[in-house]
């Protein structure tokens, strides 16, 4: 990478991401870049001074924020289309992700300019990671609405949901959350709460949701995820074998993939349903 712009080619969009609290999550490569590209696009060019300075980088900053983002995609498409690469950053973590980007980045791909991730630190992930619910499927629904009615209402479908679900919350609203988690879901669904990530403060509380009210109750101080774990999967056991059938039509899995998948998912032991798969067997013959 030179820099400099009429090299005859367009330039690359870094999509680069950036410490969510402790400056030391940068990656070499990310360091890299930032120091290479003609420009870095910022959500707040005052904050991302503070990793600058810390790491000496000296390239140029310039704003892209939720509200110039239209316009001021415009003009970094321009500098790409003209030879200029440029990295973009956001405030922490992963830019598109609950934060600006996902627009430019559609307009370089509309506009054949290369798009490169230079991954990195992001809050659900990290989240995820170490709060010890179901990972093998997640869904991460982004902030969830200020005002309780939308609040309980999006968190309705979740009474059923197979999958951990992880959200970002803002801190002063954690406890009416919790409450409404607690009456849409019931008092037992286990959480986890995780907050100041990589900070000196950082905590992780694992419980059910109840034991999270009772713990949040008070003031809340920091950047937090809120993770729910799956809905309690189970089905009467005459309908096992149903299940067994479903999975074999609607997969190409061997039956003893599909058993141990059955098993999974509903939660009842490999033998159980092992057993269940020899009398679905002896049935059909
Ligand atoms: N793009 C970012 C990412 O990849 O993590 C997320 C940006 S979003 C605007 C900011 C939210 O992410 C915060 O309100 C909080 O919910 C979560 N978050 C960011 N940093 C965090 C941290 N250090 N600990 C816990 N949550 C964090």
């Amino acid at each position: 990478m030179t820099k400099g712009a009429g090299r005859g080619r367009c330039g690359t969009l870094y999509v680069v991401a950036t410490p969510i609290g402790n400056l030391e999550d940068l990656t070499p490569r990310a360091l890299r870049i930032l120091r290479e590209v003609d420009l870095v696009a910022s959500e707040d060019t005052r904050h991302s001074r503070k990793l600058f300075n810390h790491y000496g980088i000296e390239t140029p900053l310039t704003s892209y924020f939720q509200h110039n983002e239209a316009a001021k995609g415009e003009r970094l498409l321009h500098a790409l289309q003209e030879g200029r690469d440029v990295a973009l950053i956001s405030d922490a973590g992963t830019p598109a992700i609950s934060d600006p980007g996902c627009l430019l980045v559609q307009r370089c791909h509309e506009a054949g300019i290369p798009v490169s991730a230079i991954p990195g630190p992001s809050a659900l992930i990290a989240a995820l990671s170490m709060a010890g619910l179901p990972t093998e499927r997640f869904a991460f629904e982004g902030f969830l609405p200020a005002k309780t009615h939308a609040r309980r209402q999006a968190l309705r479908p979740l009474q059923s949901e197979p999958r951990t679900t992880v959200f970002y919350e803002a801190p002063h609203r954690l406890a009416a959350a919790l409450q409404d988690v607690r009456a849409e879901l019931g008092d037992e669904r286990s959480v986890a709460v995780v907050r100041e990530l990589t900070k000196i403060h950082e905590e992780l509380f694992r419980g059910t949701v109840a034991q999270a009210c009772e713990h949040f109750s008070g003031k809340v101080r920091g950047e937090i995820v809120l993770l729910i774990g799956p809905a309690e999967q189970t089905v009467p056991e005459e309908s096992v074998r149903d299940a067994l059938r479903r999975w074999r039509a609607e997969t190409d899995l061997p039956m003893r993939e599909i058993v141990k998948q059955v098993a999974k998912v509903y939660g009842l032991s490999g033998s159980e349903v092992y057993k269940e798969s020899l009398a679905l067997r002896d049935e059909e013959e």
